[in-house]
């Protein structure tokens, strides 16, 4: 899974993290009150301190500064021994917090600290249960206790699968198997923080299919789609894996190349055309490109990268196609 990919996967769980978190520690709050004012000081102080780490998740989450490491490091230990103090101390009705607490652990957490998690709660808390408790009692805790964090697992783990195949689908296009257009004004955002941060260099290169049109209207529709499919195999072949290649447009494609100055790009562009025309994609005919290429260096925003770009393709073609245009001026055919 690739950075953004993961921004989004991001977003939804600190969204999940978030509620989850409110909800617990609102309705853990009166048994802490109860708890503080009646008898139990040390469970109200427990429950306080449960509620306040609980609110400061949801503040994180709020923030998008929350790390699952933070739960894992702190929460897993102290709920584990918090519980096994609660059943210690009131009996038996303290384990049914154990379920709630291991369905947190599955939201907040990622899958393998989840279990890690899990694991280590169990390991406290179902031998104290059997040393504290009946025969009887212990087996029917031991088995809710299995059931609930083996369905915890398996549903986190549906939704994950389920949730990253979303996202796959909602981000590629379907034609060519690039990006499409949903992922472009994050990527390009993302390379001009990294390139002030690093000095890495970025550049941006969109190549547009040369009389596209003719192309359809001579052989039909789906001979052009097989052109276009070609094309993302042949672009995905060439490039590097860190570069990030979209489909913008019915016949226009945007590169994103990483770690690569414009002087490097035009090199790149240059081969991409000419392997481009030497491809011999229709029987007959030759399929060409024009390409605009930007580096990052005179851009302040995203748009104003891609106008520079596109205003380079643009000459291409009123330079009369198949060519590379870098900026004003120089360019290569
Ligand atoms: P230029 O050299 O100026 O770029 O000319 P062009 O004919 O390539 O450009 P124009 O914008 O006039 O035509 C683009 C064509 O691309 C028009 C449209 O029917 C076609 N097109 C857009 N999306 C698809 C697609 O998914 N499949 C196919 N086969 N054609 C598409
Ligand atoms: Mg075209
Ligand atoms: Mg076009």
């Amino acid at each position: 899974m690739d950075a953004i990919n993961l921004r989004h996967q991001t977003d939804f769980h600190l969204k999940s993290t978030f509620w989850l978190s409110v909800t617990a520690a609102t309705l853990i709050l009166p048994f802490a009150y109860y708890h503080l004012t009646h008898e139990h000081g040390g469970i109200g102080i427990g429950a306080v301190i449960t509620s306040l780490s609980l609110y400061y998740v949801a503040w994180a989450c709020h923030k998008k500064t929350y790390k699952t490491i933070y739960t894992f490091i702190w929460l897993t230990p102290f709920t584990t021994l918090f519980v096994a103090y609660l059943t210690n101390l009131v009996g038996i009705t303290g384990t049914y917090w154990c379920y709630s607490t291991l369905i947190l652990y599955y939201f907040m957490m990622s899958e393998r600290q989840a279990w890690i998690s899990n694991i280590i709660f169990a390991l406290v808390n179902v031998p104290l249960v059997w040393h504290l408790f009946e025969t009887h009692e212990a087996i029917r805790f031991t088995v809710t206790f299995s059931l609930v964090s083996a369905y915890s697992a398996i549903f986190l783990h549906i939704i994950a699968l389920q949730y990253s195949e979303l996202h796959k689908q909602a981000i590629t296009d379907k034609l060519t198997n690039l990006y499409n257009r949903t992922l472009l004004k994050d990527s390009l955002e993302q390379a001009i923080h990294q390139a002030n941060r690093t000095n890495t260099a970025f550049t941006l290169i969109i190549m547009d299919v040369d009389h596209f049109k003719k192309i359809n209207d001579d052989l039909g529709h789906e001979i052009g789609d097989q052109v276009l499919k070609q094309l993302g195999i042949f672009l995905k072949d060439y490039l590097r894996s860190s570069d990030k290649i979209f489909r913008i447009g019915g016949e226009e494609f945007l590169i994103l190349l990483y770690n690569t100055d414009e002087a490097s790009s035009i090199d790149i562009a240059e081969e991409i055309r000419k392997g481009i025309e030497n491809l011999s994609l229709i029987p007959d005919r030759t399929v060409t490109v024009s390409i605009g290429v930007a580096g990052l260096s005179l851009v302040v925003d995203w748009k104003q990268w891609m106008k520079v770009c596109d205003k380079n393709l643009y000459e291409a073609k009123n330079l009369g196609r198949n060519r590379v245009v870098a900026c004003e001026g120089s360019w290569v055919d």
